[in-house]
């Protein structure tokens, strides 16, 4: 009956409210009980057959580890080894910004192309096995899969970052005991990982490195469709391939259909799209920078380097390994490593860590009325009016954005010009919301929650 009960609950608190955040763990764990399935609001677990008693360990081990019902940070964070401890990009030993020395894996990387360099040089010493990174299905375009690889010329190719909703965690059971692995991940399959190797330490100690990468929006997969269809693309099947951040940092959306026909859209001007697809987890986290990762890697959006280009990333090390490995590569001048300051990482994304930190929290609250919400066990003290007026706002376009006809509408015309006002728009908001964001975040100060989550993972 337990087996029955905790599949009844995963639905109840998780999947049937729109918490899931997609990570794959449900069909990763279980033995074909589970299988994501894609739908308009991103891949979600389907129960493939009766659950069993024999699954009863496994679904314990989602029912804990899924970050669908949230993550209590705080209490996770104080688990860990870093010297400095944060609540606000997660605790840390060392920030820098960062690129590649080599040519190629920096050009063609998302930012500073530090996630490969990293993975490739923990192959080459052997520290690990295999990486477990999240790649593109031989020709096929918008399917992706988790890829587990050794090879160095695999590894190279894997760069720039898939802005789908998508799992990752879907092949768990299949790794061996006996090899070493290092994930690369998003906040919350970074999370869930986490959880396991906390709880259930003997059992994924063959899982060594989590490597986290920022996600501050993600998008469902309409969006694509949508771009296409006011280019009159109107099938995926036209398409031959697809890059989000093709050519120079910070890149621009590309489409090459298989007449060789190319779309591009500027990185930014693609941001149109958020408000009519943002995934509803990059909504209900507090997470933008991985904080129970190893290492975490985004980009260093700074006006200084971002007038340089070529492409730079901030790199935030939680643990010993990757302090010296940093160290390493910088001394064989296979990186360029510059230390910086708490301040000035937390000023590259302070409008995003507030969305998070303070925007998720208004956002939960509101959704509590509705349902189940994740739990997290920390709250921001003295949320001012305005900044509560401001989620309002948010909250208001996001959902007009949703409905129906008014999508039909604005998605027809041509998303240059879409770009283009939107552009304009999130700067002219961004100076209205500069003083009341940043003076929210200069004073955030949390409160403890206890809720049942910190109990479960006591
Ligand atoms: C959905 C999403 C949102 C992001 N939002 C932000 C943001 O708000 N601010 C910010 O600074 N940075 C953000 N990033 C991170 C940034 O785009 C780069 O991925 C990061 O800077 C690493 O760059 P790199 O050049 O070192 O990586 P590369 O060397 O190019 O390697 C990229 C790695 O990321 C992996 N990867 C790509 N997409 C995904 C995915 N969806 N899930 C799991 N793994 C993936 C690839 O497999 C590869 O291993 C986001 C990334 C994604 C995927
Ligand atoms: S968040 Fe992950 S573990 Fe939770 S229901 Fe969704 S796929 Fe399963």
């Amino acid at each position: 009956m337990e087996h029955q009960n905790l599949v009844r609950k995963i639905f109840k608190e998780v999947i049937l409210p729109g918490n899931c955040f997609h990570c794959g763990l449900c069909e990763g764990l279980t033995n074909n009980l589970f299988k994501m399935k894609e739908s308009k609001n991103g891949p979600i677990p389907n129960l493939i057959r009766k659950p069993l008693h024999k699954d009863l360990k496994d679904l314990k081990k989602i029912f804990i580890a899924c970050p669908g019902r949230g993550v209590p940070y705080n209490f996770l964070l104080s688990k860990g080894k870093a010297k400095n401890k944060n609540n606000i990009i997660g605790n840390y030993n060392s920030i820098f910004t960062a690129s590649s020395n080599s040519k190629i894996i920096r050009q063609n990387g998302s930012s500073g192309g530090i996630v490969r360099t990293l993975l490739l040089e923990m192959i080459k010493k052997n520290v690990i096995d295999y990486v477990c990174v999240l790649n593109e299905k031989k020709n096929k375009i918008l399917k992706f899969d988790t890829m587990i690889t050794k090879s160095e010329f695999e590894i190279k190719k894997l760069s720039q970052s898939i802005y789908v909703t998508t799992p990752v965690l879907h092949k768990i059971k299949k790794l061996k005991k006996n090899k070493k692995y290092c994930f690369v991940g998003l906040p919350e399959h970074i999370a869930a990982l986490r959880i396991l190797k906390l709880k259930f330490p003997n059992e994924f100690s063959h899982i060594k490195f989590l490597i986290g990468i920022y996600a501050g929006t993600n998008m469902y997969p309409g969006a694509i469709n949508s771009f296409l269809s006011a280019n009159n693309i109107k099938n995926l099947n036209e398409v031959k391939k697809i890059d989000w951040r093709y050519g120079e940092w910070p890149g621009k959306l590309r489409i090459v259909t298989k007449d060789n026909k190319e779309l591009t859209l500027k990185k930014f001007y693609y941001n149109y799209l958020i408000p009519f697809f943002i995934s509803k987890n990059c909504l209900i986290t507090p997470d933008l920078t991985s904080e129970l990762s190893d290492i975490s890697i985004g980009d260093a959006w700074s006006p200084k380097l971002e007038k340089k280009g070529f492409g730079y990333s901030v790199i935030i090390s939680r643990s010993k390994y990757f302090d010296k490995l940093l160290g390493q590569l910088e001394t064989n001048k296979k990186i360029s490593l510059k230390k910086i300051r708490l301040i000035d990482c937390i000023n590259m994304h302070a409008h995003m860590i507030e969305f998070k930190k303070i925007g998720s929290y208004l956002r939960l609250k509101f959704l509590k009325k509705m349902g189940p919400v994740p739990s997290y066990d920390l709250k921001p003290q003295n949320v001012s009016l305005r900044r509560q007026v401001i989620e309002k706002c948010i909250g208001s376009i996001i959902s007009i954005c949703s409905i129906k006809v008014i999508n039909k509408i604005f998605l027809k015309l041509n998303p240059r010009f879409l770009g283009f006002v939107f552009e304009i728009l999130r700067n002219v908001w961004k100076k209205i919301s500069k003083s009341t964001k940043r003076s929210g975040l200069n004073k955030i100060k949390f409160s403890k929650v206890n809720n049942i989550r910190v109990e479960e993972l006591k």
